[in-house]
């Protein structure tokens, strides 16, 4: 709950709606209490006194009556029937939408076509037939405005119930006996829950304007009482004459639906569950950069894109996740380098703040550089970051049928992604659409142009995906888990295809896996990483054979071997620390056989000779011997 007010009170305008709504309603809450004259005393000597007249601090209306204390219980009777409309049409609207979306069928016909015949009349003509029927009067009015507002949350809310109806967890509860009357109120209804409060709080204020409007046509609330609706009403016939009668529960009108409604969109934005961690900003076009300390320029090197100490971190409410830390890498034209490791271990944050790819909120970049051809991309014009993404640096994700735009043909986005840095004729980007099929060994490439993403298989759409990457041809191209989905005959195409390409065009390849079987494959060289950092470096080959970091000797005997006789399969036990505790000295101490007491003290570096690098204070082999 207090993360709740905590993410409310980050949305400013929300925060600004509570605190009037708060008052509104507080001074509802006293009116009984203050010192004010009868709402309904006439005094016809007094008529349309104006403000601050001596003992009427908002003058009165055409019968002498006092407009403050009007003012005041009109808005108490105008915020109580506003909100019980509301929770009436949200409770009868919400066991409507349930009943229909759980059970399905001709129960959902039945309701639903009955609230469609609701949603099919104008809903004000809809509630001024009903009053007509029950007769003038505040609790007629609440319940036109009421049943008017049902369809509106049988609709929201059937629409919820029918995705969640079909759930493994209510099967779950089906299959352990549970009565369909306890699936709805242990299962559904928690899940609907914040959809209703979100629905209700964007609603309310406008079932007070309807329920004002119902007043000032005369069908609400009935002289003398007084709402903000009937006080409108009856300062119609004075609006030129003396328009403070009507200004005054006009700007109360305005008050209260400007502030409910600016709460209504922050309880929304509070209760998504999209936007509880990235808290109520919407993500930056690129990750935010805050280093301490700008890194001197690179000394030149082979590699044409190079890390050098970078740090990504998520700040997530009070805790700090450093998920990059430190991590320094080197790729040259035409090499293929593997980024390995478990879930979690850094790999993926480590490609997209390459490119200011990871979302800030809450990623920040907090120190290092990544260079291209010496140049840091770290902390560029994000005008610049665009040119460079999918021009000089491309993407390959790990899940193509959710990086392709499911209603646009594959060619068509191919040539966006060409458009997007040049400009390109239809004729000539078709051409080069097709063209790009073809370098990634599509079929009939001239008709898979037209095609839709989900008319392809997953190697297909896989392919395109790395025809996508291909388009502006990129100097690296950065392969995120491009295979994991993908069936190990398709894979290994995919792979050949990739090994192909860069040696054609000389690409320069980071490809990012979780599988020693697919760097061995691919990747000349391949960087181990644990828990945010770098802990071993070195030649494909010599790594596979002779692994000098324990965990990468752990995760080589994870791989299984055709043909290579039985061998026992040891898995890791335990997980890898939580990235924002990260424990004193080496992170993979308690995973480690070989660990002794020196292992958990002070900062273990990466060190080593020639090409291989470890950070271990007891390797499986000696660097230095190794390589001499
Ligand atoms: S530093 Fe110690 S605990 Fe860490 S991997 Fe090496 S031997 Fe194991």
């Amino acid at each position: 709950m207090s993360a709740f007010f905590k993410l409310l009170a980050r949305n400013r305008l929300a925060l600004g709606g509570l605190i009037v709504m708060g008052l509104v309603v507080a001074l509802a809450l006293i009116t009984p209490l203050l010192p004010l004259v009868d709402p309904d005393a006439t005094n016809t000597a007094n008529r349309f006194l104006p403000p601050f007249s001596d003992g009427a601090l908002l003058g009165t209306d055409a019968l002498g009556r006092d407009l403050l204390s009007r003012l005041l219980w009109g808005t108490r009777l105008s915020l109580a029937v506003g909100f019980a409309a509301a929770l009436f049409a949200a409770v009868a609207g919400a066991a409507v939408g349930i009943i229909a979306g759980f059970y399905g069928g001709r129960t959902d016909n039945i309701i639903m076509r009955a609230v469609d015949m609701l949603m099919a009349f104008p809903y004000i003509l809809l509630a001024l037939a009903i009053v007509a029927a029950l007769g003038p009067g505040l609790v007629n009015a609440l319940i036109a405005v009421s049943v008017v507002n049902i369809p509106f949350f049988a609709r929201n809310i059937r629409g919820i119930t029918v995705g969640l109806a079909n759930k493994e967890f209510v099967d779950a509860a089906k299959l352990a006996g549970m009565s369909n009357a306890r699936i709805i109120t242990s299962e559904i209804l928690p899940n609907v829950v914040p959809v209703i409060v979100i629905a209700m709080s964007t609603t309310i204020g406008w079932m007070i304007l309807e329920t004002a409007g119902l007043s000032f046509l005369g069908l609400g609330s009935q002289p003398p009482q007084a709402d903000l609706g009937s006080m409108l009403g009856e300062a119609r016939s004075a609006l030129i004459t003396n328009p403070h009668t009507s200004v005054i529960p006009g700007i109360m009108i305005l008050i209260i639906v400007m502030s409910i409604n600016l709460l209504g969109d922050g309880v929304r934005d509070a209760l998504d569950p999209r936007l509880k961690s990235g808290a109520l900003s919407r993500p930056m076009a690129a990750t935010r950069v805050d280093r301490k300390h700008t890194p001197a320029p690179e000394a030149r090197t082979e590699g044409i894109l190079s890390l050098e100490n970078l740090r990504t971190e998520f700040h997530v409410k009070d805790r700090i996740y450093k998920a990059v830390s430190g991590v320094s890498l080197s790729v040259k034209p035409g090499e293929c380098l593997g980024v390995i490791g478990e879930s979690g271990s850094g790999k993926s944050v480590t490609a997209l703040s390459i490119m200011g790819l990871v979302a800030s909120p809450p990623g920040v970049i907090t120190g290092g550089a990544a260079r291209l051809e010496g140049r840091d991309m770290i902390g560029a014009r994000y005008g610049d970051l665009r040119t460079l993404r999918g021009r000089r640096v491309a993407y390959i994700f790990q899940d193509p049928l959710a990086t392709l735009h499911p209603l646009y043909k594959v060619g068509d986005q191919l040539v966006e992604a060409i458009s997007s840095h040049r400009a390109i004729s239809k004729s000539e980007g078709r051409a080069k659409a097709i063209e790009l099929l073809k370098s990634v060994r599509i079929p009939n490439a001239e008709e898979r142009v037209d095609s839709y993403p989900h008319e392809m298989s997953g190697g297909m759409r896989q392919r395109v995906g790395i025809a996508m990457a291909l388009a502006n041809d990129p100097d690296v191209i950065i392969a995120d888990e491009p295979t994991t989905a993908l069936d190990v005959t398709v894979q290994a195409q995919i792979l050949s295809l990739l090994d192909d390409l860069r040696r054609e065009r000389g690409l320069a390849i980071v490809f990012i896996t979780h599988d020693f079987g697919v760097v061995a494959q691919l990747c000349d060289r391949v960087a181990v990483m644990y828990a945010g950092r770098i802990v071993e470096e070195g030649p494909t080959m010599e790594i596979l054979r002779a692994p000098a970091h324990p965990y990468t000797a752990r995760l080589i005997a994870c791989v299984p071997e055709l043909g290579a006789g039985k061998r026992k399969l040891e898995a890791i036990p335990g997980l890898p620390p939580s990235v924002d505790a990260l424990p004193a000295g080496c992170a993979f101490a308690d995973r480690c056989l070989k660990a002794q007491p020196s292992c958990k003290e002070g900062e273990i570096l990466l060190e080593g000779t020639g090409s291989r690098a470890v950070r271990c204070l007891y390797p499986e082999l000696s660097l230095s011997k190794e390589t001499a």
